[in-house]
């Protein structure tokens, strides 16, 4: 079920250049394609054999965003798949998306996810460690970073003073010149805490309860 009255809700936050990701995980094609037929492109997924499953029975013009954690092993199965991958966290990650982009001789876009709170369960790179992964970055030739991303804290204050910092770190790259690194995005904001990281400075929010409802399984 898709929740028309909250999109458009959240529209009215956004500025023309912000992006909304519906962040489409547990939820069956019949959901996707209603939030489709509204005119949502933007798909977030993050388990692998769901996406894989959903892109081959969704339209094609469908830019599908990875938002979860990225095993090496499963990067043949998406690669060229996915319009951003946002779970960048390391090397080994890193050097696989490389390998396969350089065999199939595309680019891969992605975003550097950062664990700012440094929260054992959540992913990312931590704030110190990101500029050692830059380094790397920059070696590449087929993978393209478009920006950063992170999982705010389930505390609101806790989650704003991370967006503050992801934001500061975000401009200070923005104005070096790097290979293959290239600030657009700061993905920041799911349901509970969009309005706040917009307010921070995000410019592509990750929603999915708050459009879909609560998941079921698929
Ligand atoms: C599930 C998920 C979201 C969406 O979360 P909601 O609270 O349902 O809006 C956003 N980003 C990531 C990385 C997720 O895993």
């Amino acid at each position: 079920m898709v929740n028309v009255n909250a999109i458009d809700e959240i529209k009215n936050y956004l500025k023309p250049t912000d992006t909304l990701v519906c962040v489409s995980k547990k939820q069956d094609i019949e959901a996707i394609m209603s939030a489709y037929e509204l005119g949502i492109r933007d798909f977030g997924e993050n388990i692998v054999s769901e996406f894989i499953n959903k892109y081959e029975k969704l339209p094609k013009d469908i830019k599908w965003h990875f938002v979860g954690h990225l095993q090496s092993n499963k990067v043949k199965y998406i690669i060229g798949k996915t319009f951003l991958i946002h779970s960048l966290d390391r090397v080994s990650l890193l050097n696989e998306l490389e390998g396969y982009s350089k065999k199939l001789k595309i680019e891969t876009n992605a975003l550097i996810q950062v664990n700012i709170s440094k929260e054992p369960q959540k992913g990312g790179v931590f704030l110190e460690d990101i500029d050692a992964l830059l380094e790397d970055i920059e070696k590449c030739k087929h993978i393209k970073v478009k920006g950063l991303m992170s999982i705010g804290s389930t505390e609101l204050e806790k989650s704003k003073e991370e967006f503050i910092v992801l934001k500061l770190k975000w401009d200070e790259i923005k104005k070096n010149e790097y290979n293959n690194i290239k600030m657009e995005y700061l993905s920041m904001g799911m349901s509970d805490d969009f309005k706040i990281a917009l307010e921070c400075g995000s410019n592509m929010i990750r929603v999915g309860t708050y459009i879909f409802g609560s998941r079921n399984n698929v």
